[in-house]
């Protein structure tokens, strides 16, 4: 068994095999040589416990790294651009719309720098890429891993490539190509982009965010639960739902929350954890409804592109916590994904992109099956910004209306819309 002792005054021990145990240095690697199981970040909890307390952490930055003892780096030197500590927004009007009583909106659709949750993950892993003395970074993206990667690179002074598939929303293309990597547009599903960037990695040695630096990537979505927990003065919610996609932050947000019980930041509870895919590739929803404990891929057909992963490599795991922890995992077809995108906007002022939509969907889904108790906490992980997939939900956001400069051509278009919105109206009542 390969066993590199680390030195390090970090809390990171190494990476560890999900499936068999076995140990490895904290390099980019992130499949087990003996089981190709995938590797975890591993820490020494009794190091962390002794380390952090409430004051050290509201005494830390602002952003993830106030989370730091948590986080698999080891130097001085983090990649810190305020990411993390978004908003968490006790709903007033969706919570009414859905009759629930303590619902709960964490609000990543203004994370910084590229206005996803995907800044906390590459933070984490491109810091990591630099200790570990990678100077060409690179990712396989849904389209938010390209914004972030290409964002944070720029700003850590890291050659950058990124490959997305071709047919990638305009917003998210423009949103990475500003920062000046070189991008590479596959023709192909993101899971065959994925498994090109497998054999890049091989070949050129590059760090490769969702790849060999994964087990450090993965970590950055456990922030999402130490926020949640601080911003709710240390208590556990009951009840989360967030998407999946490879299922990798919705299998870190219940990791976080286990790790802040193991090292009494917070009282032992059960969090039930629900997730959240699309019709159009709910490969996990499916296997969840089906009682399989194995995911069968698919071939992705829907809007919300940023959460269309046929192939999820952290499926199984999702599964697992979805049924242990007494959640759920749903799915919601194109158009209910663009009602949750509308119902979030007009009930919240939060406009949202399509995994949000999902999400919000998925709510609402499980809210009508009685699978949330209305007086439960609940926090629902809103992920993106709707600015960036514009062309999902253009269509049907209504239009303005045209006017000539004057009173006079206001007062008829304010009558013909009164008429408009009655008749509208009206047919609602049939
Ligand atoms: C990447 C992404 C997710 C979830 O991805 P996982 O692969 O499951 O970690 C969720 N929402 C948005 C907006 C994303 O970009
Ligand atoms: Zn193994």
């Amino acid at each position: 068994m390969t066993q590199t002792p680390i030195r390090s005054t970090s809390t990171l021990r190494g990476l560890r095999c999900r499936e068999c145990g076995a140990e490895y240095a904290a390099e980019a690697r992130h499949v087990c040589e003996w089981c190709f199981g995938p590797l975890e970040a591993a820490y020494d909890y009794e190091a962390i416990r002794s380390r952090v307390s409430h004051q050290s952490i509201a005494a830390g930055p602002r952003s993830i790294w106030r989370y730091r003892p948590f986080l698999p780096v080891s130097g001085e030197r983090l990649i810190d651009l305020g990411t993390g500590l978004t908003p968490l927004i006790r709903s007033e009007r969706l919570a009414r719309r859905l009759g629930l009583k303590a619902l709960y909106l964490k609000n990543d659709a203004v994370n910084v720098p590229s206005l996803s949750f995907k800044d906390r993950v590459v933070s984490v892993a491109l810091t990591r890429a630099r200790e570990l003395g990678f100077t060409t970074v690179s990712c396989a993206s849904t389209g938010n891993l390209a914004n972030a990667t290409a964002a944070i690179a720029a700003h850590a002074g890291l050659e950058c490539y990124i490959f997305i598939p071709a047919d990638l929303e305009a917003g998210k293309v423009l949103g990475t190509l500003i920062y000046g990597p070189q991008v590479l547009a596959v023709d192909g599903n993101y899971d065959q982009v994925n498994r090109l960037c497998s054999e890049v990695a091989d070949r050129h040695g590059w760090g490769f965010v969702n790849i060999n630096l994964r087990p450090y990537y993965s970590e950055g979505s456990k922030t999402l639960a130490f926020e949640v927990a601080e911003q709710l003065d240390w208590q556990l919610p009951d009840h989360v739902v967030a998407p999946i996609a490879s299922g990798s932050l919705y299998t870190k947000i219940y990791k976080g929350f286990q790790e802040l019980i193991k090292t009494g930041l917070v009282a032992d509870k059960p969090v039930r954890m629900s997730g959240a895919q699309a019709s159009g590739c709910s490969p996990v929803a499916e296997a969840f409804r089906g009682g399989q404990d194995f995911v069968t891929p698919v071939k992705p057909a829907t809007i919300a592109k940023s959460i269309a992963i046929g192939n999820p490599a952290d499926g199984i795991y999702a599964l697992d916590i979805a049924r242990k922890s007494g959640g759920s995992i749903a799915d919601v077809s194109d158009s209910e994904i663009i009602e949750g995108i509308k119902l979030l906007a007009q009930t919240e002022g939060i406009f949202t992109e399509t995994a949000g939509g999902t999400t919000v969907a998925v709510l609402k889904k499980l809210v009508e099956a009685g699978q949330i108790d209305p007086e439960e906490t609940t926090v629902v992980y809103i992920t993106g910004n709707g600015l960036k997939t514009q062309e999902a939900i253009a269509p049907y956001a209504g239009e303005p209306l045209q006017i000539e400069p004057s009173l006079a051509s206001f007062e008829r278009a304010l009558e013909r819309a009164r008429t408009l919105d009655r008749l509208d109206w009206q047919q609602t009542l049939v």
